[in-house]
């Protein structure tokens, strides 16, 4: 009873006050650094621990600030989201070049590979067919397309800068630079394991059959198949075609031309979302309908611009960084947290579900595209799930003042500042 005199009352009082006191004070210091032991350069006392004496590839090492020196908020680590075209061995062909980044070479990409590839004017993809499907985007000049449909109709197009194309599994089709300046894009497989090295290819073929069996199947003689090449060609440099309309014509088969728009212009479109911090246009099913396995985001962030808080419920993210310079954060179970910098020309990866927002750390703005495996895009957003979850259980839940929680907009603007 003794302890619960009204002295050692106060006293206890005043030792609750003092702990809370401090318990605010080691809240408001973990604000932004939260892990203990405390992570990241900011925790180092002593600037000697933070010196790299050993050997150093500095150009490498400038590329990904944010790897050499994470941010306080970071903790534990995750499996490599980044990755680039730009260390990729190429493989170079009279007519044009390409290089991959696939499952083999970045473990993440699961859902799908990376294709950058570069046909000069004439300079030919060869008419080949793959197990997966083939989403592409235009990064510069012109191109020739061939499709064969599932009901044999042939489609022939030409396409520019920021057009996309999708070409169904199994269609047969070629490509084409064309004048004055050639093609470069990106070629999206739905699956992580397929390469550009590894498809089917008409010289392969046909020059693994008999010439007994083509004369027969083709209504020839042998003698018209002597000259096939027993190599294939892969890329090389053809002619420059004939005007588009002609070889429309020339291919239309009984049925007549496709009725599938194997092709899509975003610079058509208006932006799905805009803000003064940047835009987004969503290309998926609902107005190309024939890419059925990928849907796809363009995203254009503003200097200053955040990609904001959000996640993918239904399929992992694959990004192309096509210009500029942002830095990406990805949240999973753990806690971990990662960040990694990107440059035009690089690849992220985000599997499904996993928190991530996009800050654009340069002067000029990011464009990136975003494709998932999948036939809708799909996105949660985080101030968005908050602003529409009860009040008062997210201002128990953060501590947070209710009436600031009520500040947060329920619309969800993808880019901010709004
Ligand atoms: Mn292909
Ligand atoms: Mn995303």
């Amino acid at each position: 009873m003794r302890e619960f005199s009204r002295r050692n009352i106060l006293a206890a009082t005043t030792v609750v006050g003092v702990t809370t006191a401090i318990s605010a004070a080691a809240s408001a210091a973990q604000l932004g650094n939260p892990d203990r032991p405390p992570e990241g350069a900011a925790n180092v006392a002593n600037p000697k621990a933070l010196a790299e004496p050993g050997p150093q590839n500095p150009n490498l090492a400038r590329q990904l600030p944010s790897a050499g020196s994470p941010p306080p908020t970071d903790v534990n680590g995750m499996p490599m989201f980044w990755s680039s075209f730009n260390i990729m061995h190429k493989r170079i062909q009279d007519g044009g070049w390409a290089r991959q980044v696939t499952q083999s070479d970045f473990q993440i990409s699961e859902d799908v590979s990376g294709v950058n590839m570069r046909l000069g004017p004439g300079g030919v993809r060869e008419l080949h067919w793959h197990q997966q499907a083939e989403w592409a985007v235009m990064t510069d000049g012109k191109c020739r397309l061939t499709v064969l449909d599932g009901d044999g109709r042939a489609a022939v197009r030409d396409v520019n800068a920021g057009d996309l194309w999708y070409f169904p599994a199994g269609l047969p089709h070629s490509l084409q630079g064309l004048g004055p300046s050639g093609a470069e894009f990106a070629l999206v497989f739905d699956n992580g394991r397929a390469s550009e090295y590894n498809t089917l290819l008409l010289t392969d073929w046909v020059a693994h059959t008999p010439p007994k069996v083509l004369a027969e199947n083709f209504n020839l003689p042998v003698s018209a198949f002597q000259p096939i090449p027993v190599d294939d060609r892969w890329i090389y440099q053809g002619s420059e075609p004939p005007p588009l309309a002609q070889v429309q014509r020339e291919v239309a088969s009984s049925l007549g031309p496709s009725d599938i728009e194997f092709t899509f212009s975003p610079s058509a479109m208006a932006p799905t979302r805009q803000t003064r911090s940047g835009s987004v246009k969503i290309v998926d099913t609902r107005n190309f309908p024939v890419s059925a396995t990928i849907a796809a985001a363009i995203v254009t962030i503003k200097p200053g611009g955040l990609r904001e808080l959000h996640w993918h419920p239904n399929a992992d993210e694959w990004q192309y960084w096509v210009q500029g310079t942002g830095r990406m954060t990805v949240f999973n179970t753990g806690p971990a947290a990662m960040t990694l910098d990107f440059h035009a020309g690089d690849v992220g990866y985000v599997k499904k579900s996993l928190g991530h927002y996009i800050e654009n750390t340069g002067s000029t703005d990011v464009v990136m595209v975003e494709t998932f495996k999948s036939d809708r895009f799909a996105e949660v957003s985080l101030a968005q799930w908050l602003a529409c979850s009860p009040r008062q259980m997210v201002a128990e839940t953060l501590k947070m003042d209710p009436r600031l929680i009520e500040q947060i907009s329920k619309s969800r603007p993808d880019i901010v500042p709004a």
